[in-house]
């Protein structure tokens, strides 16, 4: 995106990338439907960046959600607006606009070196790439820096340059899994029984955290969005408890009450997983998550049962390593940077994307953020590029 902005005005622009083709990870984005936007209130969307939200507002005012789906139409793909708000390019693929982005990219006279691994700087602040033909090195009169956070490592963002950016006097926070799964301790049986099976319509509180949607059952633990969108509460009470307990209401849509009157009726002959079954309509995995967490004498008693269902709580013992999250919080720090996103330490030198230190759930608030932050950065380019002709005209 700063690419983008810098080559419009007609400065030569070389973008360094240290994979053979550019945009992996948007592709990887692409696959399950490259979630671009979201069409709430410009206060609710913002919000979403939580303590990062005064950081990252002013960027996204400059170009935010509306602004970001013009510009995927001005590529020749239509948006629309999904049943949650999540907004989507028309064929929900990333390859038709990453295609159209680079050609026009590419007209705009930006060279794209592929397979260069940028290594830090040389003595003299020069760019070291280690490269096909071996190290090079190459000065510019600015650098944008958009190098990705460190999840899904083999599509290219792999946090290497954490130390050089520490060397070059900016404030690293320790990059962390953010929108992540989480560790539980099942048992064999559980483990075996339902990895991969999806739990549906539940609710997750932690906290002042509540919402219903699902997740998914892995032989680790636990994945999928519901967990995501707690999954920076979790971490953090992780990281200052030593573990979190989120708790599940398995009936969002029942009392206690009523789970009570249902449980009371006689089961006869039935064994418990088909009363179970039969009077509240709880079987499979969340059967299975109950028996996981309960006690014999939990199930003889209706009114202890009937709160488990409402009130079943999952011990959470770490998250999942950084390069299985879908993003990374922590990275270069606000603090380090000026309102244009330049090194305060490194003048010349602009940050953007993921690789800056903020986090946001999914729904599309990653790639805005991103887009908006690359924007923010090609304009400081502009305006120091400006700066420095004054200084030496
Ligand atoms: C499975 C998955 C699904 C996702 N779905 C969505 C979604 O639907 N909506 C959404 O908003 N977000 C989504 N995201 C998150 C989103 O894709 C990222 O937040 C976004 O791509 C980050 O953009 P970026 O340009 O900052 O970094 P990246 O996209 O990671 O790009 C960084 C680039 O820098 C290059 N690089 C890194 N280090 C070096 C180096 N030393 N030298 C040279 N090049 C280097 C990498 O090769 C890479 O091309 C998803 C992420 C994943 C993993």
């Amino acid at each position: 995106m700063a690419a983008e902005v810098i080559s419009q005005r007609g400065v030569k622009v070389d973008v360094y990338d240290s994979m053979p083709s550019l945009g992996r990870k948007f592709l990887m984005a692409g696959k399950s439907g490259l979630n671009i936007t979201h069409a709430e209130p410009f206060e609710r969307f913002v919000s979403r960046y939580g303590n990062r939200q005064h950081q990252i507002e002013p960027m996204l005012r400059r170009f935010g959600p509306s602004e970001l789906r013009q510009w995927v139409h001005g590529l020749g793909i239509e948006t629309f607006v999904g049943t949650s708000g999540r907004v989507f390019p028309v064929g929900m693929k990333a390859s038709p606009l990453l295609r159209a982005w680079l050609k026009r990219l590419a007209d705009s006279g930006v060279t794209f070196h592929l397979r260069h691994k940028w290594r830090g700087w040389t003595h003299d602040n020069a760019l070291r790439f280690e490269s096909p033909e071996g190290e090079k090195t190459t000065n510019s009169d600015a650098v944008v820096l958009a190098l990705g956070g460190g999840s899904w490592s083999r599509l290219g963002s792999d946090g290497a340059w954490v130390p050089w950016l520490e060397q070059a006097g900016a404030g690293v926070a320790p990059l962390q899994p953010s929108n992540c799964g989480f560790d539980v301790d099942w048992s064999p049986h559980f483990r075996e029984r339902f990895d991969g099976h999806p739990v549906k319509s539940v609710v997750l509180s932690f906290g002042e955290f509540h919402q219903q949607g699902e997740f998914i059952i892995t032989k680790e633990g636990v994945e999928g969005g519901l967990i995501y969108a707690a999954s920076a509460l979790l971490r953090d009470e992780i990281a200052a408890e030593g573990r979190a307990v989120m708790t599940l209401d398995l009936a969002p849509d029942r009392s206690i009450e009523w789970l009570v009157r249902r449980l009371s009726k006689p089961r006869g002959s039935r064994t418990m997983a088909a009363h179970l079954d039969k009077a509240v309509n709880i079987k499979s995995v969340k059967a299975g998550l109950l028996r996981e967490f309960l006690s014999k004498d939990d199930f003889a008693n209706v009114e202890r049962l009937a709160y488990f269902i409402k009130n079943l709580s999952v011990p959470l013992l770490r998250p999942r390593p950084l390069d299985e999250a879908i993003s990374s919080a922590g990275g270069v720090t606000f603090e380090s940077l000026d309102e244009h996103l330049m090194l305060r330490s490194m003048p010349g030198v602009f940050c953007a994307g993921e690789m800056l230190d903020w986090e946001a759930p999914t729904g599309g608030y990653l790639l805005t953020a991103c887009f908006a932050s690359g924007y923010a950065a090609g304009n400081g380019v502009l305006e120091w590029l400006e700066s420095q002709r004054g200084k030496t005209s």
